[in-house]
C-alpha cells in the first residue's frame, strides 16, 4: 500500500496542528476521568477494549463492557469545530478520512461483541459526559447482577435528584 509521506517536520503549521490535538490524556479526558473517579468508578485508560482489535478505548469499564471515547474535534471531524488544514490537504485528507472509517468499524465491531460504545465530543461540558457515563455503568451494573438493582436504583435516584 503506497504511503503518502509524512511532511517535513520543518512545517511549523503542521507541527503546531499535532502539538495542538494531542490523542491522549487531552484536558476534557483528564476532566472527565477525575470527575467519574470522584464519583467513585474505577475503570481503565487508553485501553483496547478487545485484544484482537487495535483500538483502544479512552475510558474502559471492563466488567460492564462499556467503552469510552472522549472524541477530538480535529481528529474526529466534530461537525462544529473541524477545520480541514488549509496544507497539506493531500496528507490531512485521506489520514483524517480513514480515522472517521476506523471508528465506525471499531463501533461496529464492539457493539457485535456486546459492548456498549459512548462517544462524546471533547468540546461539552465535562460534566455531563460524567453523568451520562455513569448513568450507562450504573444501569449495566444492574443488569448484570440483580442482587445491586437497590443500592443502584438509590444511587441514580441521588443523581436524578441533582441534575434538577
Ligand atoms: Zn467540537
Amino acid at each position: 500500500m503506497a504511503q503518502v509521506p509524512v511532511p517535513a517536520a520543518s512545517s511549523e503549521a503542521i507541527r503546531r496542528t499535532m502539538v495542538a490535538n494531542r490523542r491522549r490524556d487531552t484536558a476534557p479526558e483528564i476532566a472527565v476521568r477525575r470527575l467519574l473517579h470522584g464519583r467513585g468508578l474505577r475503570y481503565r485508560v487508553d485501553f483496547p477494549p478487545m485484544p484482537s482489535l487495535r483500538a483502544r478505548a479512552d475510558i474502559v469499564f471492563t466488567r460492564q463492557k462499556i467503552a469510552v471515547f472522549i472524541d477530538g474535534c480535529f481528529w474526529h471531524q466534530c461537525p462544529d469545530h473541524f477545520v480541514m488544514p488549509k496544507s497539506n490537504v493531500d496528507y490531512w485528507g485521506p489520514k483524517l478520512r480513514r480515522n472517521v472509517e476506523r471508528d465506525r468499524a471499531t463501533d461496529m465491531a464492539l457493539v457485535a461483541a456486546g459492548w456498549v460504545v459512548l462517544r462524546y465530543w471533547e468540546h461539552r461540558d465535562a460534566g455531563g459526559i460524567a453523568v451520562a457515563v455513569e448513568r450507562e455503568v450504573l444501569a449495566a451494573t444492574a443488569s448484570r447482577s440483580p442482587l445491586n438493582r437497590h443500592e443502584v436504583q438509590a444511587r441514580m435516584a441521588g443523581h436524578l435528584e441533582e441534575m434538577k
